[in-house]
């Protein structure tokens, strides 16, 4: 058994050919066979195993075989037995390292340190472009070495320490919030020798994984993707894991990374104030113990974007005698066996929850004020198969290779179908022909899921381009529940709340009366109101609300001109729509953050300002950019905008893009002091 959730260690081939052939043949997912030649390759340092005629489409790898046919599949399956027998049997050996902490001599722990840092830069290339079936660009080279580790290492750790840049300099950093960002911030800083505190509010780390605890709440990014490149876990029980395995994943990286220490739980920033005389912040934070004062050379906010909830104000709401939650503060002291439950909203939150709420409640009533598009994901539920997690435990490097796959075929080849075709006609419906491509695929399987409910077609059948909002994954327990007999789906707006009821109204007037002894909100969040409710004054003494005045901006999503040295991860215009994770852009963000610092500390500087215009330019490509994307253009709600309906939230860009601009500081954007 794994010591921690980040061993990763390899294990010695030691199965009969047939467990090795039950392994191999019985992954349940096609998806799982593009990358494995280019592993099994990498590990054995034998190329011959990179058959030209088993490389996937490239033009189909979203599809669950990647344009491999049952031939090509059957191929891979019996080159990678017939290897792995060889391993078993001393025919052949693995020559990289695999992960980490594959330290105890097995097969994997043999390479050269040459193996163990990898394949040049073109072999890697090669590899990566034989398991995805495009041609990949040289300049995409370094940014997925970085993703894939297939060896564990860490190629985004800061490469110089404190101690040496500044031996003398006390450079405190206070970081806030302990979720996914918090725990990567105090990671890097530790790794740089950098001092630093974490302040919480909550009572524990974890973030947006501590606090959504409703039934139902997973992951929705693959998770093999949806974890730090440098803390790769290989044995995710699922696909797409529940959210105590996210929790328990981001608690062990906390405790592997020696971040405990430096946590304050249950402690408030409320507010912060950058001093032009002292060149520093004064953070006031409100703790159990009452309220102090802390002083820092500069801040990280790692408060999240999705954290505080978003509560409709609907005519009666005050009225309603029954119980009521937001889904973000789940009360698990209210039993829904039996009772009449009114579910307010529809989004992803609950999408994942109303499937197990009607399996309890005695009637549900599900409010919808827009509906879906569903993307189908066939293993949205399902377990990793054990055959994959035996070839994630025995072959050096495949869990990278596996995740490297999941990442490209989720990264940038999506974007192009949510953009805007200046010559469409009709933006209403699709916003160009490969968007409306989508749209046709899409409406394929919704039509597919509601074939034999014809009567909620209108209801269902969403009247905005595919991307204007966050396309819902599904492996039909959405519309199955829709279906029951004790679900009620209302597409109408709601007119009042009463004591005992939601009530609804149609075009024509007509009222629905959906009686209610429990009301979930399932309203989202105040995503654009970013740093809320926190006060944060800059240079100058100006607030940082009333710059933005409702529409957030900042320069590279990090840093905001007057506001100096001061960070913010998951910022406006660093939320993706189809493509990548949260963790990646955390991850770039951070590092960018950590430059500055790196570049205040060796040229003995107090401070870094973001110039005015170097922001504006940025934010003027960046609205263009949001303006050629479906969300920019369509009018259909959503959270990915501000009040004044610019898009405050969104990345229109590619990843690669995001890696580049945040690879390390340019001097010359910055008045520095
Ligand atoms: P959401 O997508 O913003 O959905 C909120 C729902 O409430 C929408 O159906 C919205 O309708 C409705 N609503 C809001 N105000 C309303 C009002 N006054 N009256 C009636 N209906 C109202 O929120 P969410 O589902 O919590 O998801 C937010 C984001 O969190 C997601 O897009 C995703 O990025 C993230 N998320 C991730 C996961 C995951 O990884 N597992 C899970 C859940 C959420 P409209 O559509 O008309 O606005």
């Amino acid at each position: 058994m794994p010591e921690s959730l980040l061993d990763n260690r390899i294990s010695p081939i030691t199965a009969s050919d047939e467990e090795i052939h039950a392994a191999v043949h019985g992954a349940d997912l096609a998806s799982f066979l593009p990358a494995l030649l280019p592993a099994l390759a990498h590990a054995l340092g034998d190329d011959s195993l990179l058959v030209e005629a088993l490389r996937p489409d490239g033009d189909l790898i979203r599809d669950e075989t990647a344009g491999l046919d049952a031939d090509q599949q059957a191929e891979i399956r019996r080159l990678a037995v017939e290897v792995l027998i060889d391993v078993r049997d001393g025919r052949r050996a693995f020559v990289t390292g695999g992960a980490d902490r594959n330290d105890d001599g097995h097969q994997g722990g043999g390479g050269t340190d040459d193996a163990r840092l990898g394949a040049s830069d073109d072999h890697i290339r090669r590899l990566m472009s034989h398991s995805t079936g495009e041609d990949i660009g040289a300049e995409y080279v370094p940014l997925m070495r970085e993703e894939l580790s297939v060896t564990g290492e860490d190629l985004r750790a800061p490469t110089w320490r404190a101690a040496d840049l500044a031996p003398d300099r006390s450079f405190p950093v206070a970081i806030i919030g302990a979720g996914m960002s918090g725990i990567l911030a105090g990671h890097r800083l530790k790794q740089a020798g950098v001092d630093f505190v974490i302040y919480e509010k909550n009572h524990d780390l974890g973030g947006t994984w501590l606090e959504n605890t409703y039934p139902g709440c997973r992951v929705d990014v693959s998770n093999h993707v949806y974890s730090y490149s440098f803390a790769q876990r290989n044995d995710w029980p699922y696909y797409f894991s529940p959210q105590p395995e996210l929790l328990d994943y981001f608690r062990t990286c906390a405790d592997e990374f020696g971040l405990r220490e430096h946590m304050r739980f249950g402690h408030e920033v409320t507010s912060m104030t950058w001093s032009d005389d002292d060149r520093e912040w004064t953070l006031d934070v409100d703790g159990a113990e009452g309220e102090s004062t802390h002083r820092a050379s500069a801040v990280i906010s790692a408060v999240g974007q999705l954290n505080r909830p978003n509560m409709p104000s609907i005519s009666g709401m005050d009225d309603f005698a029954g119980a009521s939650f937001h889904s973000a503060q789940w009360d698990h002291d209210v039993d829904l066996a039996g009772k009449n439950v009114v579910v307010i909203g529809a989004g992803a939150s609950a999408v994942q929850f109303v499937p197990h709420v009607a399996e309890v409640a005695g009637h549900l009533s599900v409010l919808q004020r827009t509906p879906n598009w569903f993307v189908p994901v066939p293993n949205y539920h399902h377990p990793v198969a054990e055959g994959l997690q035996w070839l994630f435990r025995h072959v050096p490097g495949y869990a990278q290779w596996y995740r490297f796959w999941m990442f490209w075929r989720s990264s940038e080849g999506l974007l192009a179908a949510c953009a805007v075709d200046d010559d469409w006609d009709d933006s209403s419906l699709a916003t160009g022909a490969a968007n409306a491509e989508l749209r046709e695929l899409l409406e394929q399987w919704l039509f597919l899921c509601y074939a034999d409910r014809p009567d909620l077609h209108d209801t269902v059948r969403p009247m905005y381009p595919p991307a204007s909002k966050r396309i819902v994954l599904d492996n039909g327990s959405w519309s199955t529940t829709m279906k029951r007999d004790d679900v009620t789906l209302d597409g109408t707006p709601i007119l009042r709340i009463e004591a005992d009821a939601v009530v609804t109204s149609d075009a024509d007037g007509h009222e629905t009366r959906h009686t209610a002894d429990v009301i979930i909100y399932a309203t989202g969040f105040q995503a654009s109101k970013f740093l809320t409710p926190m006060k944060v004054v800059g240079s100058g003494g100006r607030d940082l609300h009333d710059v933005w005045d409702g529409d957030a901006r900042a320069y590279l999503g990090v840093v905001h001109p007057g506001f100096p040295n001061f960070f913010l991860c998951y910022g406006p215009n660093t939320n993706i729509v189809v493509n990548g994770s949260i963790i990646y852009f955390s991850e770039c963000e951070v590092h960018y953050a950590l430059g500055v610092i790196e570049m205040l500390l060796r040229e003995g500087l107090a401070s870094a300002d973001c110039r005015q215009d170097v922001h504006d330019a940025y934010n003027v490509r960046i609205d263009e950019g949001n303006l050629k994307m479906a969300w920019g253009v369509s009018t259909v709600n959503s959270w990915y905008k501000a009040e004044s309906g610019r898009v405050a939230q969104n990345w229109p860009f590619s990843l690669l893009e995001f890696w580049q601009q945040t690879r390390s500081p340019d001097p010359g954007d910055y008045h520095l002091t």
